[in-house]
Order: C-alpha cells, then structure tokens, then sequence
C-alpha cells in the first residue's frame, strides 16, 4: 500500500494535500465539519475524515482510520496553537513526519529561546521582570500567540502604566523581549535527512494589522488617535532577499540543524522558519522559530524564486514534504522522517 498523507483542514492544508497528489501519494484531509464545504471547493483530498476540531486528531477512531489507511500526519500551525502539545505528542499514536518532539520546544519560550542561543543565533534581549526593562519591548502575555495579544512599550514607564491599565497584576508569565526596529523576513527552510542537506524554498514577511496600517497615518493623527500597535497576521507578502544575504541565512539554518541534533534528537526534519528582523542587511536579529510548515509558505504553492533554482517549476513545499515522504518510503526510510 501506498503512504497515506493526512492533515488538519486549516493553515497550509489545500498546499500539503495538492503536494502530496503531485507526488502521488494519497492525500488524507482531516477535516471539521464547519470546514467540510470550503475544502470541497479544491477538490484536493483523496478522502475526507470528519472530525469536530483539532482536539479530534486524538481519537481512538480517526487514529485508528489512520492508521489503517498508512497514513503520516503532516502538523502545522494549528495543531501548535489549538492543540494540547504534551499530550498531542504522548498521545498521538499514528507517525508524524518530522520531529515531534520539537514542536514541544516551539510551544515554549523559553525553550525556543535556549534552542536559538544554543544554535549561536543572535536573539533579543528578554527581560525576566519589568523592573529590569531599559530599552522598548514587546511584551507578549502568557498563552497569546500569531502576534494577538501582544503589545510595545517604549520603555520601563511605559510598560508598568500599560501593565496597571491592562490590569495584569499577576507578573508572572508575561515575556518581555527587546523590540528590534527593522524589517522582519521570514525565510522558509527545508531539512532533508535523507540528502542530509539544508534548502531554502521561499521567504515571505507577514501583512500584520494594525501595525502594518500605521505608516498611511500621518504622526500626529496616530497621536491624537492614540493608536497602539497590534501584531495579528492577516496575509504574507512574498520577499526575496539580497543575495549577499542568502549566504548567512544558510548559515543561521545550519547552526540551527545541528543544535537541533544536539538538544533534540532526531534534530529538525523537514520544513523550519528562522523569523528575524533585520536591522541592516548585516545585524540581523531572530525572535522566533517554526518547527514545521509556516503558513508564509502558501505564497509558494507553484514555487518560490529559490524552489525553482533547486527543483524548477512548480515545488512547493508541501509537496517537498510530500517528496520526502516518497523518497523515505521507496527507500524503506519512513523512520528517518516520521517521529
Ligand atoms: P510572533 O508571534 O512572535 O511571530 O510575532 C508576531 C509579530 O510581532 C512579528 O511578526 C513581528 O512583527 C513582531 N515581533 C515579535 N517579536 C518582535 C521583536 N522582538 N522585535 C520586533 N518585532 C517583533
């Protein structure tokens, strides 16, 4: 039988399942049933599995159906942000392509950050009271994520006024990490452990509202509206970058493979974002990582710039993903890419 590739119907799921039918594998879509009429419009999955949400993917049943079907679960973004990533990692029995244990690392702040460090990625400054705090920061509140419930403080006064009128009395939590004045790149990696070797396949940056909205407002009325900045992602707009770059991005994601390898074993399989700011072209500064698929991928569906120099036309990296799972398969590899 061949394999099966299943995921979760929201993020980058119409990429995964067209990747995995260009591949020519089975393409599984675990869908919610609110869902089910959008998904049908791309006529994409080769079967459909109904599920109410993304708690689901936890079921005996849909585990079992799974696993039947040979299928890997391909995660995204939901699945990290809805989803309980202890247990999903305990208690999810069917493989999942790339490391799992690595999206835990993802959910946890501080563990990203020991990753990136460990890696010898510059990172901002994070601040463990805001008493401490000497510079503007962006202060990100327990449980908020995709930029929502994020906000900037130009400094230590500013931060405790904002704190008090937010009524955030309890401190404990709130991570609050050096705001770095740059423009962000969100460059999309691929790492191959059959081919042992890194590929760059797209940048993109995020079409963030409000923040993005704020330059088409003159100063004084941003002032007079008293407009804060918010952080919450709407689209991507796709970046390429200057070649002299490319070069230390490689090099960043390198790093980041083999810290990966050394905190994490297996180390990073498949897709992972570096999301940095950029300060100049040559101090370059990375507030997060993705462990998996990021939706700024979906930009590239019929291939970035840097996908066409490595694979010509037309691969995306769900259907990079999906190769991979191919390769591993006729290879009797699965083990080397599913956790
Ligand atoms: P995140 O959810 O961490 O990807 O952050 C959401 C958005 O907040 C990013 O896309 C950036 O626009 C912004 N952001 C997050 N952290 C920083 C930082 N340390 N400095 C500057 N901007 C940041």
């Amino acid at each position: 039988m061949k394999a099966s590739v299943a995921t979760y119907g929201s993020h980058s799921a119409l990429q995964i399942l067209k990747g995995a039918k260009d591949e020519g594998l089975k393409a599984v879509l675990l869908c919610p049933r609110s869902r089910l009429r959008f998904y049908d419009r791309f006529r994409l999955a080769d079967e459909v599995l109904l599920v109410e949400g993304v708690e689901d993917l936890l079921r005996e049943d849909v585990q079992e159906k799974l696993t039947e079907m040979s299928g890997i679960l391909v995660p995204h973004g939901t699945i990290i942000a809805d989803v309980d990533i202890g247990r999903f990692v305990k208690g999810f029995r069917v493989p999942v392509f790339g490391n799992r244990n690595l999206l835990v690392w993802e959910a946890d702040r501080e563990l990203k950050e020991r990753l990136l460090k460990e890696a010898g990625i510059r990172v901002p400054r994070t601040f463990s009271s805001p008493d401490e705090v000497d510079c503007p920061v962006i202060v990100k509140l327990p449980g908020a994520e995709g930029g929502r419930g994020y906000f900037l403080a130009s400094g230590r006064e500013d931060l405790s006024k904002k704190l008090e009128s937010l009524g955030v009395r309890a401190k404990a939590g709130l991570y609050l990490q050096e705001y770095v004045v740059g423009v962000t790149v969100y460059p999309h990696f691929f790492y191959s452990p059959l081919k042992g070797e890194v590929e760059l396949l797209g940048v993109d940056r995020r079409y963030e509202t409000n923040v993005d909205s704020l330059g088409r407002i003159p100063a004084s009325d941003q002032l007079s509206l008293r407009l804060q900045p918010t952080y919450e992602v709407v689209g991507n707009i796709p970046i390429v970058l200057r070649e002299s770059m490319l070069e230390g991005f490689y090099e960043m994601a390198e790093r980041f493979v083999d810290a990966t390898k050394r905190l994490v074993p297996p180390g990073v399989i498949g897709p992972f974002c570096i999301e940095a700011v950029c300060r100049s072209p040559d101090d370059v500064v990375v507030f997060e990582f993705s462990a998996r698929i990021v939706a700024g991928t979906n930009l590239f569906i019929n291939g970035s710039p840097y996908a066409y120099l490595l694979y010509g036309d037309g691969m995306s990296m769900g259907r990079r993903i999906a190769r991979e799972i191919r390769e591993a398969f006729e290879t009797s590899n699965l083990k080397k890419v599913t956790t």
